[in-house]
Formats: C-alpha cells, sequence, structure tokens
C-alpha cells in the first residue's frame, strides 16, 4: 500500500518535472527568438540624490514584452538565459541599448547596467565594453556596471581581472544587492567598487525591524569609513527617506523616488523632478 502511494507520489512529481523542463525549454528557445525579433525593452529607474532629490542617473533594467503573456520581468527569464548562455547575448544587447539611450539624453546623467556572472566572466567583457563606449559616444564616466557578489564566484581571478580592467576604462563598478551574500565583506575587500548598494530587504524593515535599522545603520558606516557611497535601493516610504538622509546616505532608489518605465517616460519626468529640487532650494535658501 505504502510503496504504491510511493510511487504516486514519484509520478506526480516526476510529470512536475518533465512539466518544468518543458517550460524552459520553450522559453529558451522564445527568449532566442525575442532577441532577434526585438521583443525585449529596456526601462529606466531614476536615482536621486538623497541630499537635495536631484535625480542623479537611472538604472536599466531588461522587460520581455511577450507576444501572448505580455510583459515578462527579468527574474522569470534572466535565470534561464544565465543557464543556457544566452545571457551574454541578451546581456551585450541590453548593454548597447542602455549606452546608445543614455548618449541621447541632454544631460549628462549617469546609467547603471546590470551585468550577469556568466559576463563577467567572459574574457572579452572589456574589449566589448570599450566598443559599446566607442560606439555610442558614451564618456565612460557616465557608464557604472553592478554586479552581485556571486559573480566573483565563477574563476575568482578572471572575474577580479576583468573589474580591474573595465575600471582602468573610466567605467564605474558597483556592488549590487550588498549584505544579501556569503561572503559580502570580504567581496568589499577584494575590489575597489565605486558604489555599494544596500539591497532592498534591509531597506523595507527601516524602523520595521530593529535589526534591519541597525544593519543599514552599519552600512551606511561602512561606506563612509571606506569612502565609497552606499545607495539603498526599494526605498517607498518617506519616514525611508528621512531616515537615510539623516544617516546621510548618498543615493536613493525605489518607488518613492520612481518607478522604472520606458526611455519615452524620462524627459518630461527629469525635468520636472529638477524643477522641483530648484524650487525646494529656493525655499531653503528664502526660509534662511
Ligand atoms: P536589481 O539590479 O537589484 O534591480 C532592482 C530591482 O528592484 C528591480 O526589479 C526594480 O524594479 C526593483 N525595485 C526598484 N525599486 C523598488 C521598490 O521601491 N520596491 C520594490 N519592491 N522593488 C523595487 P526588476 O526590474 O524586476 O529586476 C530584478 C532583477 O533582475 C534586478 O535586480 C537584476 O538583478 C536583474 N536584471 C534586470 N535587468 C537586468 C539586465 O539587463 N541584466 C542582468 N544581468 N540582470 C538584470
Ligand atoms: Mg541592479
Ligand atoms: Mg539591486
Ligand atoms: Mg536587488
Amino acid at each position: 500500500r505504502a510503496k504504491e502511494s510511493g510511487r504516486g507520489v514519484y509520478r506526480f512529481f516526476k510529470r512536475e518535472m518533465d512539466e518544468t523542463i518543458r517550460e524552459r525549454r520553450t522559453l529558451a528557445r522564445e527568449l532566442r527568438q525575442a532577441i532577434t525579433d526585438e521583443e525585449l525593452v529596456v526601462f529606466y529607474q531614476p536615482l536621486a540624490r538623497a541630499a537635495d532629490g536631484e535625480v542623479c542617473g537611472f538604472e536599466a533594467l531588461v522587460r520581455w514584452k511577450h507576444p501572448v503573456r505580455g510583459m515578462v520581468p527579468p527574474l522569470e527569464f534572466i535565470p534561464v538565459a544565465e543557464e543556457n548562455g544566452l545571457i551574454t547575448q541578451l546581456g551585450e544587447w541590453v548593454l548597447r541599448r542602455a549606452c546608445a539611450d543614455a548618449a541621447s539624453w541632454d544631460r549628462p546623467l549617469r546609467i547603471a547596467v546590470n551585468l550577469s556572472p556568466l559576463q563577467l566572466n567572459q574574457p572579452n567583457l572589456p574589449t566589448l565594453v570599450h566598443e559599446v563606449l566607442i560606439a555610442t559616444g558614451l564618456s565612460p564616466s557616465r557608464l557604472e556596471l553592478e554586479i552581485t557578489e556571486s559573480a566573483l564566484f565563477k574563476d575568482y581571478q578572471r572575474a577580479l581581472d576583468n573589474l580591474r580592467r573595465l575600471k582602468a576604462l573610466g567605467v564605474r563598478i558597483a556592488m549590487d544587492d550588498f549584505g544579501t551574500g556569503f561572503s559580502s565583506l570580504s567581496t568589499l575587500q577584494s575590489f575597489p567598487f565605486d558604489k555599494i548598494k544596500i539591497d532592498k530587504s534591509f531597506v523595507e524593515n527601516i524602523h520595521r525591524h530593529d535589526r534591519a535599522t541597525v544593519i543599514v545603520r552599519a552600512v551606511l558606516g561602512l561606506g563612509r569609513s571606506l569612502e565609497i557611497p552606499v545607495v539603498a535601493e526599494g526605498v517607498e516610504t518617506q519616514e525611508q527617506i528621512d531616515f537615510l538622509r539623516g544617516e546621510s546616505c548618498a543615493e536613493l532608489q525605489g518607488y518613492a523616488i520612481g518607478r522604472p518605465g520606458p526611455i519615452d517616460s524620462l524627459s518630461a519626468w527629469t525635468l520636472a523632478r529638477a524643477a522641483a529640487a530648484a524650487a525646494a532650494e529656493v525655499e531653503t535658501k528664502a526660509r534662511g
């Protein structure tokens, strides 16, 4: 009896697994097509200087405009692309698109692009980035590449070597999702990052969990001592903004600042924001 039901459970899981594998295969095939069919779009989310709210840059976040499923979020296809190697092609496409878009902006704002672990381990990555900068005419200092610490685990020496070569080009390197990995501190020790992005899982718990508040404060202190600007991601409330400002966090990113949006939503948005920042300044001067 037990054996019977055991086999039933096995059959059930086997079916589930086959289903998952089939789904992944379909996704991989469709994704390959999506790159050539230009179904991918880059959304941009603003980053604001904490001190005055002025927009100082944007992060490029890829979306898949699937003909049937609609807008697919990156967490549903980036892991698949990473697994089957498609990420190199996809990542190159995002990099090119983001740099070309940023080069066309009327203000020299910074553009942040996410790099996957596989990309960081490609020997030709610095050459590619160099080529894209020249082709798009974007100044290297305006490009910021975001990596997570897992990118250093595949081939540590190669990844580190690539980071050094990228930095030599004048590109900035940010550590993304800080605090969520297994060895965030040793990663921080191994390379002179230009920015630390404290993960939203900590930011969302500011004032909700004492421990999270303490951790955020400690990371900000760490950044200060190492002279690395810290960005808070996932900022959603005024209370979080006030806290982060008070703790002299450098930049803020999150729905409270602005949601990711398509390129044509940007120019009006940044102008409005810049106007608001200017007005705030006038107000402060008038008061003071
Ligand atoms: P990430 O680089 O840490 O990007 C931040 C994510 O947080 C984005 O999710 C953004 O939409 C979301 N977010 C921003 N503000 C808030 C907020 O206030 N509240 C909440 N709950 N979420 C917020 P998204 O766009 O879904 O991207 C998820 C992840 O996918 C990214 O995390 C990044 O790791 C990856 N990704 C996105 N685009 C690319 C890409 O072009 N290449 C690679 N390799 N990875 C990418
Ligand atoms: Mg990022
Ligand atoms: Mg992040
Ligand atoms: Mg994150």
